[in-house]
């Protein structure tokens, strides 16, 4: 019996790597937990909810909406793939009369064949189209299972140009960098495949009587996130903008841009948000996980304005993320680090600014939110 939920207070506790089906994977070594925590994953594996479980799987799927599906994979670091992206992302599919729509492919092939399989308990028609909601490789490193079936491959222009870059990083990395040949042996079979359709900051598709619209939600060049938006089931896959119970990857977005399309979106006649990590959550926990992100920035802020140094940041602000028992805790450093080094690039802009040129004041969230809070506006057909 394996098992995959990695509690806090356990995870470096008896981690060992295990094979699942074709593929490794870090688990829990049962022999070094104690009786408390054996017991409660023995009432687990009963539950009717691990059905994944108990065949072998380290995922689950829930039906959202009628014929609209989320995968729901569990906090297990694969030891295939890219390193960097060793979590894999949460991913969707909408079943259709004419075809099926996919909304992101995980962190590699493996899991992306295991979202096919699921989608075959529902349906034997073709994947018509796949929707890259942004360049993570957590989100994207399941592309070729699709491509293979001739699915057609949607992204924005600028995730699409984030993919490219990502495929040349990651040559570089296996031709240069990757001394001891682990890389090599991680990425065997594993081909990062680009979106072939692109869209500028939005799009409408229509499959099977079902509306899909594509939109850019971070486009002044902060971030290359889009949503996909279904106004009839009233469901919006966030991806890498909206984590469930996880720390986020700050990467490039600017974190008060990204707050503000989070109100944005609070906003929208939208009954289910599904996230990049965890599982599909309401308006309750998307606008617990802005208010993190609020919180955040403001601690940060706070010290980056009494002229700490990211260290001396670090190091107060640790102890306060505890109050989280968020999964990917790992990611909470890195995340300090870069809404450290935006303030200092916002400060460093100003100052070069000319004297007698006075900056543009900022909008503030609320303003913006409240012009926005209606439902998306009607896209463009391409
Ligand atoms: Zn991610």
């Amino acid at each position: 019996m394996w098992t995959s939920e990695k509690s806090q207070g356990v995870e470096s506790q008896g981690v060992e790597s295990r094979r699942v089906g074709s593929r490794r994977v870090r688990l829990l070594d049962f022999s070094t937990l104690d009786v408390s925590t054996l017991l409660l994953l023995a009432a687990f594996c009963l539950l009717p909810s691990a059905r994944g479980l108990a065949a072998g799987w380290l995922y689950k799927v829930q039906e959202v909406q009628p014929n609209v599906f989320v995968w729901v994979a569990d906090d297990v670091l694969d030891l295939d793939g890219d390193p960097q992206f060793d979590r894999a992302g949460t991913a969707g599919f909408i079943v259709t009369p004419e075809g099926v729509t996919v909304v992101n492919t995980t962190n590699s092939p493996f899991h992306g064949r295991e979202v096919l399989y699921e989608i075959r308990h529902h349906s034997e028609l073709p994947v018509r189209y796949v929707i890259d909601t942004d360049s993570s490789g957590e989100q994207i490193l399941g592309n070729e299972v699709f491509t293979e079936l001739q699915a057609t491959l949607i992204s924005s222009a600028k995730t699409q140009a984030e993919i490219l870059n990502y495929r040349k990083l990651l040559a570089r990395r296996l031709a240069v960098e990757d001394t001891d040949g682990k890389l090599q042996a991680r990425m065997r079979g594993i081909h990062v495949t680009v979106p072939t359709q692109t869209f500028g900051s939005e799009m409408s598709l229509r499959l099977g009587g079902q509306e899909i619209k594509l939109r850019c939600l971070l486009n002044n060049g902060s971030g290359d996130d889009a949503v996909v938006y279904l106004p009839a089931a009233k469901v919006l896959f966030l991806g890498e903008l909206f984590e469930n119970q996880y720390f986020p990857r700050i990467d490039s977005r600017m974190v008060h841009d990204w707050i503000d399309a989070l109100r944005q979106v609070e906003g929208w006649d939208v009954q289910v948000y599904v996230p990049g990590h965890g599982e599909p959550g309401g308006k309750k926990e998307l606008a617990e996980f802005r208010q993190f992100l609020e919180w955040f920035e403001k601690e940060i802020e706070t010290r980056f304005q009494e002229g700490k140094s990211l260290n001396e940041a670090k190091r107060e602000i640790g102890p306060l993320l505890e109050k989280y028992r968020w999964h990917a805790p790992e990611l909470a450093s890195e995340a300090m680090e870069a809404v450290y080094k935006q303030m200092a690039k916002t400060v460093s802009s100003r100052d070069a600014a000319p004297p007698t040129v006075q900056a543009p004041l900022p909008v503030h969230p609320s303003v913006q939110s409240k012009q926005s809070v209606s439902a998306i506006p009607s896209g463009h057909i391409q």
